[in-house]
């Protein structure tokens, strides 16, 4: 295939306000590929890379080395380029302009561009700056088209956001290769054991539903996290899941380490690859995991085992960068707590319940210094629970999370096997909700200046992966927060309503669904403006949304969630019951 033709998609994929079509054109697109492995790269390209999410790949290109390049390639002033860019405020729009003025001829297919931009995320070390631009000028811009050219430039600078989630990819694969979308199941559940969408798409082009269904979880590739549902109290988690593991609910960070031999590989709850940010955990997981592979889910914060001190959760984030690593190692050393194991010596395990997956931890993890295997008690009575409840919450920790004892390790699930429950459970709304921004209106008096004023937020629907209003936030930002909100939202802007985003209100600006922020709200209430939960016809609201009131913002969570990481639907309707129990 051509690379304009896979262009030629891009366009029309970034210009539908409705996902129903984000499918149908992604599953023409899918129907036309030939091959397995052609399918696996352009699986990769519609989410502007060239690998699955969690390989740490970067292309290291920035707007104006872009602006060189395209100076380079059409014989223009860079000033000129400049200029335009200012005018335009998209590189990739100047690209496109330039591009369509000096008409070069469309030699490349999909595979050579894959292989070119895949050679610029390998070049590194001195002089790489000029490397890449001149390798973008002679063997990428100079042999493309106009629309080839723009999206080009936006996979080198990862700014595709075409708006497609995986679920969607995985639709369009069931409904072009099965004829069937309700497949899709199937298909995300060896996405979930792998998380290597391409590595999903290419088997079953070329092998079939059959050998899909019998991928299994491998060292290096992440396992897509267990969540926990919410119940109000101790008696509440008896009644339903009767004798449980219970554990103490860590607040730090999720990782999963993986170890293959020597190599030690680790990933955050969104699957991103913190292989290097953690020199100390890799140390302690090379001494003290003893088979020689292994997958271990856990907990990572800072922790002074002497005095028992738990970090605050604002502490150990400070961990989370990407400079000075070593140093603030010394200073603010983490510790993992250990609380599953999902793979080991060449072996899945999660198909083992929790008591099994707690025995075979005990004896994989060594105690020692950074692994602190955390398997929990086997409790029976709600008092016990009560009891290691309080005890948590004593140790300044957020509360405990309960396992049912026979339960496998759902990958990707939420669902009764894991509850959690905090002091607060029961009491009106302590918990946060994870939501995502899709538009914001512009401010006035005082945050005229920021651009915007509030935003309209909204959470996760995953029936029908779409992102669903549920607020609007005035309060909680600092100033400085709504300048960056503007920042933030740069190249993720839309002129009409992003496909997957449903909402009966009309924001000053969309925001394509990206940015996640925690969120305090009050109360959940029954709103017939939101359309978190509800129903729609075209005569208009049947059923009233749900809505957050007095909302506010507690923290940006885009470096450490993906848009289908906020809450759910189905969370919130649950939220919204156990608060009109009480
Ligand atoms: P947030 O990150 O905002 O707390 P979440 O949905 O990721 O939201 P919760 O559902 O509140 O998290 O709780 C699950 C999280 O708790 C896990 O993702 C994990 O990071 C953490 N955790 C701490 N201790 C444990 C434990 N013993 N077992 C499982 N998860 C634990």
């Amino acid at each position: 295939m051509k690379f304009s033709e896979l262009a030629q998609y891009f366009d029309k994929l970034d210009e539908t306000s409705s996902r129903l079509a984000l499918i149908d054109i992604l599953s023409d697109l899918f129907k036309s590929v030939k091959t397995g492995e052609q399918l696996e790269k352009i699986c990769y390209l519609v989410q502007g890379r060239v690998a699955p999410f969690f390989e740490p790949i970067e292309f290291g290109m920035a707007d104006k080395m872009i602006a060189q390049a395209l100076a380079a390639t059409y014989g223009e002033e860079k000033e000129a380029v400049l200029k335009q860019y200012g005018k335009l405020g998209d590189i990739s729009l100047v690209a496109y302009e330039f591009a369509e003025k000096h008409k070069h001829g469309s030699e490349l297919t999909v595979d050579q561009v894959f292989v070119a931009l895949n050679e610029i995320a390998s070049t590194s070390g001195a002089g790489s700056v000029e490397k890449k631009t001149t390798f973008l000028k002679d063997e990428l811009l100079e042999k493309l088209d106009a629309l080839s050219v723009k999206y080009v430039v936006r996979i080198l600078l990862g700014n595709v956001r075409l708006g497609i989630g995986d679920p969607t990819i995985l639709d369009a694969l069931a409904l072009a290769i099965l004829n069937d979308r309700t497949k899709r199941k199937v298909l995300e559940g060896a996405y979930n054991r792998t998380s290597a969408l391409g590595l999903v798409a290419k088997t079953l082009k070329d092998h079939g539903i059959k050998d899909v269904e019998d991928l299994k979880v491998r060292v290096g590739f992440p396992i897509r996290s267990e969540l926990c549902e919410r119940l109000p109290n101790p008696e509440k988690v008896m009644e339903k899941m009767g004798e449980v593991d219970a554990q103490y609910k860590y607040d730090g960070f999720r990782v999963q380490i993986h170890k293959n031999g020597n190599d030690i590989r680790m990933f955050s709850r969104n699957l991103e690859d913190m292989s290097n940010m953690f020199p100390e955990l890799i140390e302690g997981a090379r001494t003290q995991i003893k088979s020689k592979t292994a997958i271990l889910d856990t907990e990572a914060l800072a922790y002074q085992p002497e005095s028992e001190e738990f970090l605050p959760f604002q502490e150990t984030t400070k961990r989370r960068r990407k400079h000075n690593i070593d140093e603030v190692a010394k200073t603010l050393p983490l510790k993992a707590f250990v609380f599953d194991i999902l793979y080991a010596d060449g072996k899945s395990l999660i198909d083992e319940p929790q008591t099994k997956r707690m025995e075979i931890l005990k004896k994989v993890v060594e105690n020692g210094d950074v692994l602190l295997p955390s398997p929990g008690k086997v409790l029976k009575e709600a008092k016990d629970l009560q009891l290691m409840l309080d005890d948590a919450i004593s140790k300044g920790l957020e509360g405990v999370v309960v396992k049912k004892v026979d339960s496998p390790y759902v990958a990707g699930g939420r669902n009764f096997n894991w509850v959690k429950l905090k002091r607060h459970s029961s009491g009106e709304l302590h918990d946060t909700i994870d939501c995502v921004i899709l538009g914001y209106v512009f401010g006035k008096g005082k945050r005229t200046a920021f651009g915007a004023g509030a935003l309209l937020v909204g959470i996760y629907d995953e029936k029908n992966d779409e992102f669903v209003t549920v607020s609007r936030i005035g309060t909680g930002l600092t100033d400085e927060e709504w300048r960056s909100i503007k920042e933030k939202a740069k190249g993720l802007e839309s002129d009409h309503k992003p496909a997957r985003v449903n909402s009966l209100i009309v924001p000053s600006v969309w925001v394509k669904p990206h940015i996640v922020i925690e969120v305090l709200a009050d109360e959940i209430t029954r709103s017939p403006m939101h359309c978190a939960g509800a129903s729609l016809s075209k005569e208009g609201v049947k059923e009233a949304g749900y809505a957050l009131r007095f909302p506010r913002l507690v923290s940006f969570r885009d470096r450490d969630k993906r848009p289908e990481d906020a809450s759910t639907v189905d969370e919130l309707i649950k939220m919204y019951k156990q608060q009109s129990v009480k």
